[in-house]
């Protein structure tokens, strides 16, 4: 195979391979698309729905949940989401802790509840112990973070639980230390981030998930040896299926591993029995060990399963725009609001009117789907 060393830009461990399954396709079209539907002119709200101080959409859903990419960076580039030669912001198009700050202030005086940290890699931001001490301060919501797992160290996680961290996400996607390079594209191994793992738990992050992508041919048969962590660590394993949302375009339905599948590959081995903890807009269904081991299996099933009904979830990406949804070919710039003097009530309304723009659900399965320009790197994951 190949081996093109690209970019050695965030991290000095990072290698670039190009993977031919994985090419970008259309990029210029999509930075083309991406220009133009961002805009700052969100159509208003119903003045009843402004008035009522809360991000509802016209589908009747509210907004508890917001995901804050801090970064679009990544020490990673993992086949199912980052080319290799990806283009990232300029910093000075990226939003200040200051302006990530605000808008967690004021998404809380609307109803958010929960704020996810993600990116790109959020532990490559400079200024991270400063986001989470900002946003603590400003708020009360639980603030949890998704990390590759690379660059942890109890240090770390000390200090941002310190600051204000409640808990982690952390992403994993096969415990084989040759698979795992090739699929993340880095030196990085598996047993990095089971070291990472521990730490978490040590550090008391928790609840703690870690979160596998399995695609087709790449990495299927490991749905029981992941499903294992769970007991061994009593924690949740979550297996997300693999959305159109890689940079390289490269996404087709041939390569999902549905989450019937993967349960199924589970319970030959590992019976399940669901459990009845999910709350009505989580996005995973949880499973807890029939023989009563330690740990749950999470089963994330946005292609064959999709629940838009009970989304709860905003998007704010890294260079400040507001996304109604993973999968939405419009975003709003709250920069220009943030940049233009906006008042915090008329970041309120904005946050409100971009929420009434949400559509009733994504049409993955129509023929008529088309891809967003950003990937998961980009969009808050
Ligand atoms: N870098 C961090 C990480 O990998 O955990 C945080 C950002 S990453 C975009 C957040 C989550 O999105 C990860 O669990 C990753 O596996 C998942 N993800 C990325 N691209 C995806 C795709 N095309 N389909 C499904 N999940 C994806
Ligand atoms: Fe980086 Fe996370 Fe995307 Fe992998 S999934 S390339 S770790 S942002």
């Amino acid at each position: 195979m190949p081996v093109e060393v690209r970019e050695r830009e965030c991290a000095s461990d990072v290698i670039a391979v190009s993977l031919p399954q994985f090419q970008s396709t259309n990029r210029a079209a999509s930075q083309q698309r991406i220009r133009l539907t961002a805009s700052a002119h969100v159509p208003a709200a119903p003045q009843k729905v402004r008035d009522g101080g809360r991000m509802l959409d016209s589908h009747g859903r509210t907004i508890l949940d917001l995901r804050i990419s801090i970064t679009d960076r990544c020490n990673f580039r993992c086949v199912y989401c980052m080319d290799p030669d990806v283009q990232f912001q300029r910093p000075e198009n990226l939003l200040t802790p200051a302006e990530i700050i605000r808008v967690a202030r004021v998404a809380e005086t609307l109803g958010v509840r929960k704020i996810r940290l993600t990116g790109g890699e959020p532990t490559l931001h400079p200024q991270l112990t400063e986001i989470i001490a900002g946003i603590r301060a400003e708020t009360q919501v639980e603030i949890a973070m998704i990390s590759n797992g690379s660059l942890l160290t109890r240090h770390k996680l000390a200090q941002w639980k310190r600051a204000g961290l409640n808990r982690m996400t952390l992403s994993l996607d096969s415990l084989r230390a040759e698979r795992f390079a090739r699929l993340t594209r880095s030196t990085v191994t598996p047993d990095d981030v089971l070291a990472a793992i521990e730490l978490c738990l040590a550090e008391g992050l928790t609840p703690l998930k870690v979160n596998a992508v399995l695609v087709r041919d790449q990495n299927d048969d490991e749905a029981v040896e992941l499903a294992r962590l769970a007991r061994t660590f009593g924690i949740e394993v979550r297996f997300i299926e693999f959305m159109p949302l890689d940079s390289a375009h490269a996404w087709d339905r041939s390569r999902v591993v549905t989450a019937k599948e993967t349960r199924e590959a589970i319970e030959s081995v590992f019976p399940l029995t669901p459990t009845d903890a999910d709350e009505p807009h989580s996005t995973a269904r949880t499973f807890s060990f029939a023989d009563g081991s330690p740990g749950h299996i999470g089963f994330i099933a946005p292609v064959s399963n999709p629940f838009c009904g009970a989304c709860s979830r905003l998007r704010l990406t890294a260079d400040g725009h507001v996304r109604p949804c993973l999968f939405s070919t419009q975003e709003w710039s709250v920069m220009s609001v943030l940049r233009g003097g906006g008042s915090d009530q008329d970041l309120s309304n904005f946050l409100m009117d971009v929420t009434w723009t949400k559509l009733a659900g994504h049409n993955i399965s129509s023929p008529a789907f088309v891809q967003p320009a950003r990937p998961m790197s980009a969009v808050g994951g």
